[in-house]
C-alpha cells in the first residue's frame, strides 16, 4: 500500500504529490519544519510542536498555512490513513512558489507550501540503542546564528552525521567557542554528582520540545538542573551523558571522542528520565 501524504490541502499517494521547482524551500532552504512522534497511534506533545512552528514562522515573517486545530486534524488524518502505531509525522512549511527565482521575499499573495508525511517505526520506544547507548564525536559548529529557528537548512547536520559514521560513531556534538552547543539533531546533556547540566536556551541552539518536557519532569522528580555551557573535557569526565529529541526521546550517550563516559554503559539518570518521559508523554498524547 502506498503512503498517503498531504500537500497543500490534498491527501495523495506519495507518487502523485509534487511541489514546484520554483518553491523557495527547494531553491533557498526558505522553510521550517517540525517532527512529532506518534506512540500508540497518538501524537506526543503536539501543542509544543505547534507553538514552536508558530514561533519559527513568525521569526521569518512567513505566513502560517492554517491554524493549530486544522494542523492537528491533518496530523490525525495522516496517522489514521497510514495506520501509524509508532513513528513520526514530518511537517514542512515553505515560503511557497513565486513562479521564478528571486532573493527578495515574494508578495503576500504567494501562499506558503504545506507538506506533511508519516514515517512508520514500529516499536520505536523499545530501541536497542537505548540499552547500548550512543557513541558521539565532537565537531566544530559552523551553522548560522539563528539555530533557535527550526529551518530546513540541514546540510551541516547531515555532514556531521556522515563525519560521525566515518569515525565509527553514532552522532556528533557540535562545539563553539570551546563549549558544546547541541547534537546534530538533538539537545545534549551531562550528569555530574547527580546534577543534570545542559546548555541554556539562546539563539545558539534549538529549543527542543523534548528538552522542555524532560527538564520539567526532572524538576518534578526533585533532580538538580543547571542550564549552562559545558566543554567536551567536562563531558568526558562526567558520570553520564545523554541526548533528547522528539524521535529519540531520552537516549544515553556512553562515549565521546573515544573516551568512555562513567562506566561506559547507560547511566541511571538517563534511564530514569527516559522511563518518565515515555510514561508521561504516552499519558498526555493526543
Ligand atoms: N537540536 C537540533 C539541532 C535538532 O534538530 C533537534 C530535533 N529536531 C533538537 C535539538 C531536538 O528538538 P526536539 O526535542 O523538539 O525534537
Amino acid at each position: 500500500m502506498s503512503r498517503i501524504v498531504y500537500v497543500n490541502g490534498a491527501y495523495l499517494p506519495e507518487e502523485e504529490a509534487t511541489v514546484s521547482i520554483f518553491d523557495r524551500g527547494f531553491l533557498m532552504a526558505d522553510g521550517v519544519y517540525e517532527v512529532t512522534s506518534v506512540l500508540g497511534g497518538k501524537l506526543i506533545d503536539f501543542a509544543g510542536h505547534a507553538a514552536r512552528l508558530a514561533r519559527s514562522l513568525s521569526e521569518l515573517q512567513m505566513a502560517a498555512p492554517c491554524d493549530d486545530e486544522e494542523l492537528l486534524a491533518i496530523h490525525r488524518e495522516l496517522v489514521e490513513r497510514n495506520g501509524i502505531e509508532d513513528g513520526m509525522v514530518y511537517l514542512q512549511v515553505t515560503r511557497g512558489n513565486p513562479g521564478d527565482r528571486d532573493f527578495a521575499f515574494p508578495a503576500d499573495d504567494v501562499a506558503p507550501t504545506l507538506v506533511l508525511f508519516t514515517q512508520s517505526k514500529p516499536g520505536m520506544a523499545e530501541s536497542p540503542l537505548a540499552e547500548r547507548g550512543l557513541k558521539v564525536i565532537s565537531i566544530p559548529d559552523v551553522r548560522w546564528g539563528r539555530r533557535d529557528i527550526k529551518t530546513v537548512q540541514l546540510l551541516y547536520p547531515s555532514m556531521g552525521k556522515m563525519m560521525a559514521k566515518a569515525a565509527g560513531a553514532d552522532d556528533a556534538w557540535m562545539v563553539e567557542e570551546g563549549a558544546v552547543t547541541e547534537g546534530t539533531s538533538n539537545n545534549a546533556y551531562i550528569v555530574k554528582d547527580g546534577t543534570i547540566i545542559t546548555r541554556h536556551l539562546s539563539e545558539e541552539i534549538l529549543h527542543g520540545i523534548t528538552r522542555a518536557a524532560v527538564l520539567r519532569f526532572a524538576a518534578e522528580a526533585q533532580m538538580q538542573v543547571e542550564e549552562r555551557p559545558f566543554t567536551i573535557e567536562e563531558a568526558q569526565a562526567a558520570d553520564e551523558a545523554f541526548i533528547t529529541s522528539a524521535s529519540m526521546f531520552v537516549m544515553p550517550v556512553v562515549e565521546i571522542d573515544g573516551a568512555a563516559i562513567g562506566t561506559g554503559t547507560p547511566g541511571p539518570v538517563a534511564r530514569r528520565l527516559r522511563e518518565i518521559y515515555l510514561e508521561e508523554s504516552r499519558a498526555k498524547a493526543v
